[in-house]
């Protein structure tokens, strides 16, 4: 039992009769104090006493007592009492009280078990009482290379008769004080007899520094994350990537227990079950999965496996456990599962087709495209489906193209490379109402293009005629005027009031038409016209309409006031010239004829965003807000040719122009209230 005792950590079984406890009072007083065993105590017989701790208690040893209790963890250089006529065993450093049926005593049981689990650092005592129940048990601990004393003055050379085998199950028969002595002589001695030789010292740091290097290569090399434990389940050691996983440190885990690692994370029940129940039967754990939400790093699946392993030099189990996070891989799993039911139930054709274009597997509404195309699985796709599996398979993302069936229909077809499964997914969508609308759209574009073409040709055909039209007609006009006025000069003096007014009403007719036309032709020219823009100061326009309507001023008395001060733009200054012309000459003829009123014309101006905006305002007979948009209208007019003289063309000249320079016109206006005509252009600069 001499091998390996300076590296156990020995727990000692001693058996004390319970009428006689003086025995343990002189082993418990001659042995130090620490020795680095375990020492458990079972009294004997088994009937429960309930004060045996006192009474232990009273020897007044140097040491506290612990009554054994199931899942007690074993500590050195401390001593537990099993009161209780339970049999406790030992379990991955444990106390654990059995439930099996006792077929022997607790000693007897307790002897075992620690023979079992402890092997050669397994010490049986037995201190008093005769203990020859016991007595195989300390043949089991000297089995497995243990050690067995017996106080000699209690057990007899021939009560070792009962032993097993070949009879000789204790070691020494010895005094408490003896035992107690030998024990720390052991321990002391071990110590002494394995300080190796210089020599020996140096090739043994040599071959530990070895195996430390060696091991921590294979700690190091393995890709998850590892913990050493000891069989007490404390960590030994981790590696850098259990370190790095679970964001933690060398200090928060070494000589941790397991279940206290990461702030408790690992205290789970079923690998608590897993560590100290299964391991202990099976020596391995495989593939024992646990699904948590850690701390620092979230929702994981982690695969466990543990493996028990005996090192020779320490004859003490270790557990190597690795921890696999496989969080990822059981999402991609499940995606895969997925996608892979997603064909069956997908209501659209879906096809799978190897990369040399080969039909694999098609789902059943594909049937009724395979139908047309006279496909089945295993046939090989057409030549053009097989250009467009390279060209997905060479980019690797999905390309989609639009096929018309033979029956009408129109497919969309999106071909979907699975490159590490060595597939291309093709998923059809019936797009065939879809189609059908965007080609009805597209059919009533192109009318209307035409239609609008064709409107375009008859607006330039009427422009022709209407410029034809003013221009040919302006001549008998101009005839009908000019013998008017010849006729007004010789016979006016000479006729009776009924021929002047019929005199004044052919001349009147005659200027009538003559400003018709004029206004015809000026609208047949608005689009054709493109005067050269030039930059100008918009007061300067003012002042040039104001002397064209300078004798209207006068003979209506009207008050022209230039609001705010006018910018400089560039446009076109004719046709803008017209826009101010036009609604100025409007302005004045519908608010001169007020009685007890003259005419005030207000003209404005308000820089905006992207636009200039002007304003020509009057205090006249005002629109109704129902014509607003009326009187842009050509030839419509609120009012006959007695009230106010007018042709009704003025002002869808003037919104002909505004659209002509990407302007837009409207009218503000109540009854009576007078009217604003807002105009804008938008603001651009030379070059
Ligand atoms: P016209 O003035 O020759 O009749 P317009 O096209 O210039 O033709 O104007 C159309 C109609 O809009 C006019 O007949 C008139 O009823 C109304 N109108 C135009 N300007 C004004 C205004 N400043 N005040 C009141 N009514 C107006």
């Amino acid at each position: 039992m001499t091998k390996g005792i300076r590296n156990l950590h020995p727990v000692v079984a001693i058996g004390v009769s319970k009428e006689n406890l003086s025995s343990l009072n002189r082993f418990l007083n001659t042995l130090p104090e620490h020795t680095g065993m375990t020492l458990i105590i079972v009294p004997y017989p088994d009937q429960d006493t309930p004060d045996i701790i006192g009474q232990i208690n009273s020897l007044k040893p140097k040491r506290s007592f612990y009554p054994a209790k199931h899942n007690t963890r074993l500590k050195p250089n401390h001593m537990y009492i099993v009161q209780e006529n339970v049999p406790f065993s030992l379990s991955n450093g444990k106390l654990v009280a059995s439930e099996e049926q006792m077929h022997e005593t607790t000693l007897g049981h307790m002897f075992r078990s620690i023979a079992k689990t402890q092997g050669n650092k397994a010490i049986g005592i037995l201190l008093s009482g005769s203990g020859s129940h016991a007595l195989s048990g300390l043949s089991e601990i000297k089995a497995a290379g243990g050690r067995t004393f017996a106080h000699a003055h209690r057990l007899t050379h021939d009560d070792s008769s009962h032993c097993n085998g070949d009879g000789h199950c204790v070691d020494m028969f010895l005094t408490p004080e003896q035992i107690a002595r030998e024990l720390a002589r052991l321990v002391h001695q071990h110590s002494i007899e394995n300080i190796p030789s210089p020599n020996d010292q140096k090739r043994l740091m040599d071959k530990a520094k070895i195996s430390r290097i060696f091991a921590d290569a294979i700690v190091n090399s393995i890709s998850e994350s590892l913990l050493i434990l000891n069989s007490e389940l404390n960590v030994i050691e981790a590696n850098k990537i259990f370190y790095n996983k679970f964001d933690t440190t060398v200090k928060d885990t070494e000589q941790k227990l397991i279940y206290e690692l990461c702030d408790h994370q690992w205290n789970i029940p079923e690998l608590k079950h897993a560590l100290e129940e299964l391991l202990p039967i099976s020596k391995s754990l495989r593939d024992f999965e646990i699904s948590r939400d850690f701390l620092s790093i979230g929702h994981r699946i982690m695969l466990l496996n543990a493996r028990q392993i005996i090192l020779d030099e320490i004859g003490l189990p270790l557990i190597l456990l690795t921890i696999e996070d496989i969080t990822q891989r059981r999402t991609a799993e499940k995606q895969m599962e997925e996608m892979a039911k997603f064909p069956l139930e997908n209501p659209n054709p879906v096809m799978r087709i190897s990369f040399d274009g080969t039909i694999i597997y098609t789902n059943q509404p594909a049937d009724f495209f395979l139908a047309q195309t006279g496909l089945r699985n295993g046939s090989l796709i057409s030549k053009k489906w097989q250009s467009v599996i390279q060209e997905t398979i060479a980019t690797g993302k999905p390309v989609r193209i639009e096929e018309d069936l033979n029956h009408g229909e129109t497919f969309c077809f999106s071909f979907a490379p699975l490159i590490q499964s060595g597939y291309v997914n093709i998923y059809g969508m019936d797009i065939t109402d879809r189609k059908k609308a965007e080609r009805e759209k597209q059919r009533l574009m192109d009318e209307m293009a035409v239609k609008q073409k064709e409107l375009e040709h008859v607006n330039q055909e009427l422009d022709g005629l209407m410029a034809i039209l003013s221009h040919d007609l302006r001549s008998p006009i101009q005839t009908l005027q000019a013998y008017g006025k010849l006729l007004r000069e010789k016979v006016y003096g000479q006729i009776d009031n009924d021929s002047k007014h019929f005199i004044d009403r052919i001349q009147h007719t005659a200027y009538h038409m003559n400003t018709l036309l004029s206004d015809l032709l000026s609208l047949s020219k608005v689009n054709k016209i493109k005067n050269p823009y030039e930059e100008f100061h918009v007061n300067d326009l003012i002042v040039s309409v104001r002397e064209s309507v300078e004798s209207d001023i006068n003979r209506f008395n009207v008050e022209l006031i230039v609001r705010d001060t006018m910018p400089v733009i560039y446009s076109d200054r004719v046709k803008l010239r017209e826009v101010f012309l036009n609604l100025i000459n409007n302005a004045i003829k519908y608010s001169s004829k007020i009685p007890n009123q003259h005419p005030v014309i207000e003209i404005g101006y308000t820089q905006k965003e992207n636009c200039h905006e002007f304003y020509v305002k009057d205090n006249g007979i005002g629109i109704e807000p129902k014509f607003h948009d009326k009187i842009f209208e050509l030839f419509v007019r609120l009012h006959s040719r007695t009230e106010y003289d007018g042709t009704g063309a003025g002002l869808n000249i003037t919104r002909k122009i505004m659209n002509s320079l990407n302007g837009k016109i409207w009218v503000r206006s109540e009854i009576g209230q007078g009217a604003a005509f807002y105009f804008t252009v938008p603001v651009l600069k030379k070059d």
